[in-house]
């Protein structure tokens, strides 16, 4: 049920930005990877191999950053007692990850791994006991991590990563840079990391417009833009309610447990990774801090917070680029 709600976001998001403008021909390819969906959607006579190649630098990545696969750097760093060597793509993901939690104050960590193992909240119908969350808390701190040329170090053996926050954004970065050099023209939609690829032959912009966290299949604003990515996290993603909470995957390493209040974050930026990690942190940061965060000018980026069914915040630089 919850991988067709996300299937229902891709459609929704994929359609609308392909019913507009144009009339040239579509086609539109879908993977399951990384546990979502991906979809690919090229504008006219685009190759096959366009679509394969895509679905390979995923899985690369893949093979790479999951927790679960054992044959992973993540997973070989997880199960190791002090510190993993990793490859270089994997050390810069590691880098900007730590610079982002330093950035954020720590609302953004990659070592909330046990509690997201804890919660495991896509099999879960159950809050978890105050005590599993205090325990799990113990072992969550990106301080613990220590990163040197490309071998991460940890001071407590039991802290774990966690790539889900960036693993999409990152592929989807690279997925559209290879597109580009291929001269392609479309829309790539990675479980709610949209990357507009190219540009349209009638010049006309891209409409990208934002699933209503409060109705699986209605929308609610529409981006209007000509370059560049869309994140978007939210609590309708992976989640189950209990006693009228609704216990989703993004979770506050401050009180480890999913953080409530906000609704949803769409982050627009020039780069997948950070847009993938920002709509996290800022999810986890919510209003205030994320707005002190947005004027303090440290990373490039729009963004929309759904507060409530009547609240929405958008930022100043998305005056006539966003409508509701
Ligand atoms: P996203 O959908 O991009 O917001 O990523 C959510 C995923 O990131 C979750 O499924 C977890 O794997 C991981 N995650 C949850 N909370 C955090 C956090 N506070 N910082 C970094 N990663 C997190
Ligand atoms: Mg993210």
């Amino acid at each position: 049920m919850k991988k067709t709600a996300s299937f229902c976001l891709i459609l929704a998001l994929v359609l609308t930005a392909c019913a507009c403008g144009s009339r040239e021909k579509t086609d539109t390819k879908t993977f399951f990877l990384m546990d979502t969906f991906l979809s690919i959607t090229l504008y006219g006579e685009a190759d096959a191999s366009l679509y394969s190649e895509v679905n390979s630098i995923v899985s690369a990545i893949e093979a790479k950053a999951s927790r679960t696969l054992t044959t992973s750097e993540v997973y070989a760093f997880n199960h190791a007692d002090d510190g993993y060597t990793f490859s270089d793509e994997m050390a810069m993901l590691i880098e900007r990850a730590l610079a982002m939690s330093e950035a954020t104050g720590g609302a953004y960590d990659i070592t909330v791994a046990p509690l997201v193992e804890l919660w495991n909240i896509k099999e879960a119908t159950q809050p978890v006991r105050e005590e599993a969350v205090a325990e799990a808390l113990t072992k969550v701190g990106y301080q613990q991590l220590t990163l040197s040329g490309n071998t991460l170090t940890k001071i407590d053996p039991d802290v774990t990563l966690d790539l889900g926050s960036l693993a999409k954004g990152y592929a989807l970065e690279k997925a559209k840079h290879y597109l580009e050099e291929q001269n392609a023209v479309g829309i790539l939609n990675f479980g709610g990391n949209v990357a507009l690829v190219g540009a349209k032959s009638d010049g006309s912009p891209w409409r990208v417009s934002l699933r209503d966290p409060f109705s699986a299949d209605r929308t609610k604003g529409q981006l209007s833009l000509t370059a560049g990515v869309v994140s978007v996290s939210g609590d309708y993603e992976r989640y189950f309610e209990a006693d009228g909470v609704r216990y989703h995957h993004i979770i506050s390493p401050f009180d480890g447990y999913p953080v409530q209040g906000v609704h949803s974050v769409a982050v627009c930026s020039s780069d997948a990774l950070e847009a993938d990690m920002l709509s996290t942190a800022l999810f986890v940061m919510g209003q205030a801090s994320a707005a002190a965060f947005y004027e303090s000018g440290m990373y490039e980026f729009e963004y929309i917070m759904t507060l409530s069914q009547d609240e929405t915040i958008v930022s100043e630089g998305l005056d006539g680029v966003y409508t509701e």
